[in-house]
């Protein structure tokens, strides 16, 4: 039997308000696939569209997970559970996310949660897993809602995914891997403060030395600078190869080299 391959499809890049707002960049998180695995992202208003035109099938999904409840990560989840389950006529998958997201004011509505076949709460420190796939959350993240990040194993592959956040000194510390994805929403560090900048990224790669990194989730002082061209740049200086995510862009965890 031919090995199943681990692939990232990238079903949006867009972070932060106006690029989101305006779909300067598409915004639908990202699609998992791990060996027969298939695990959704942070769906992000317009995901249900790019799974559509992606051609991936939702009523395939073993889970949802979700990184923080703030519109640009959460827009679609509720289309997307009932996608995953059939419109509720198969109870099916997991769901993954922060206790905030379900309490007041969820963003998760009450009688889809009758449709999934369990939910389970994200927590600092927490190991999940789905199928033959596993991943840690392993430091909450300094951002306005309960937020974490992922460290993810397959049984080929490890690596990270650094959701928003504000940099602290600990963050590097927490995630590994071969390969590292970054959300880095700002050009420059400011306002607003609760978001990774470039150079914050850079110090990031740099401490961690993962194989290979990807930049996504760029607010608009990331796109007007070609994230492409800053990638390039990042690469030239850290001597590791960092990539910019694009819209629809399918990453084999295969390229990372060994
Ligand atoms: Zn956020």
């Amino acid at each position: 039997m031919a090995e199943l391959n681990d692939v990232i499809t990238f079903l949006g890049t867009a972070g932060a308000r106006f690029v989101v707002a305006r779909q300067l960049l598409a915004s639908g998180g990202a699609w998992l696939s791990f060996g027969d695995t298939q695990i959704l992202l942070d769906p992000g208003p317009g995901c249900l569209v790019q799974v559509a035109k992606r051609k991936l099938d939702p009523s395939k999904l073993d889970a949802i997970i979700l990184s923080h409840r703030h519109l640009d990560h959460s827009g679609d989840i509720n289309i997307m559970i009932e996608a995953m389950t059939e419109g509720g006529t198969k109870k099916r998958g997991t769901l993954f996310v922060p206790a905030d997201a379900l309490s007041e004011d969820p963003v998760i509505l009450s009688y889809l949660q009758a449709y999934l076949q369990n939910i389970e709460i994200l927590t600092e420190g927490g190991h999940y897993k789905v199928n033959e796939v596993s991943f840690d959350t392993p430091i909450r993240h300094k951002h306005p809602v309960e937020t974490y990040g992922f460290v993810f194993r397959t049984l080929q592959h490890t690596f990270s995914w650094i959701t928003d956040t504000k940099y602290f000194d600990e963050l590097p510390h927490y995630y590994t891997g071969d390969l590292l994805i970054i959300n880095v929403v700002r050009l420059d560090p400011g306002a607003p403060v609760d978001h990774l900048s470039l150079p914050e990224a850079k110090k990031i790669i740099e401490e961690i030395k993962p194989k290979a990194a990807i930049l996504t989730h760029f607010g608009m002082t990331m796109w007007r600078a070609k994230p492409w061209e800053l990638a390039k740049q990042l690469t030239d200086e850290t001597g590791i190869s960092v990539i910019a995510a694009r819209d629809g862009m399918r990453f084999d965890l295969a390229q990372v080299k060994k």
